[in-house]
C-alpha cells in the first residue's frame, strides 16, 4: 500500500485573472504546475481556454493549506494576479486552510494545547475560505457550494453571478 496516495485529491480549480489573450493551455498548465499535477486543461476550441478564467482538472497534496494566488509575470501586460477558486470544496477547515477536516476538530486540538482561542485569532481563522470557492462555472451559471462553515455564524460569501 503507498500512503503518499491517501494525501493526494483530484479537483477543479479555476485561474482568474489570466488576461484573455493568454489564457492557453500552456499558460494553464504552467501556472497549473504551482498547486500540483495538471490532470487536463478545461478547452473548448482546441488551443484556447474559452470563459471568463482559465480551469484545470488538478492533482494535489490535501494535507496542505490551499493556495489562495499567485503573481505571474505576462507578455506586454506585466504582473498579474491570479487568483484560485477550487469547485465543491469538500469539508474544510477555517483554521489551518486544510480540506479533509472540519474545523472544530483542529480547534479543539489547538485549545488542548494552547488554551483558549482570543476573539481576534477566531476572526482571523474564520477568513481563511472566504471567495476561495468557486461560484459559477464559464459560462457564469451558479455551480453552488458545498463548503460547510463550521465556526462562523455569517453566511461564507458569494462569487456574483454574471450574465452571459
Ligand atoms: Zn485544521
Amino acid at each position: 500500500m503507498n500512503l503518499l496516495l491517501l494525501t493526494l485529491g483530484t479537483f477543479w480549480v479555476q485561474l482568474h485573472g489570466v488576461p484573455a489573450f493568454c489564457m492557453t493551455i500552456i499558460v494553464a498548465k504552467a501556472i497549473g504546475a504551482i498547486l500540483g499535477e495538471v490532470l487536463w486543461v478545461d478547452n473548448r476550441d482546441g488551443t484556447y481556454c474559452v470563459g471568463h478564467f482559465i480551469r484545470i482538472h488538478l492533482r494535489f497534496d490535501v494535507t496542505q493549506p490551499l493556495i489562495r494566488l499567485t503573481p505571474d509575470t505576462f507578455p506586454k501586460v506585466g504582473e498579474r494576479i491570479v487568483n484560485f477558486k477550487y469547485e465543491y470544496l469538500p469539508e474544510n477547515c477555517f483554521a489551518c486552510g486544510k480540506i479533509g477536516h472540519l474545523t472544530q476538530v483542529c480547534i479543539d486540538k489547538y485549545e488542548l494545547s494552547q488554551g483558549s482561542l482570543t476573539p481576534s485569532l477566531l476572526a482571523q481563522f474564520s477568513s481563511v475560505f472566504v471567495d476561495l470557492e468557486g461560484g459559477t462555472n464559464l459560462r457564469g451559471n451558479s455551480i453552488g457550494s458545498s463548503a460547510q462553515s463550521t465556526l462562523t455564524p455569517s453566511p461564507p460569501h458569494k462569487t456574483p453571478i454574471h450574465s452571459p
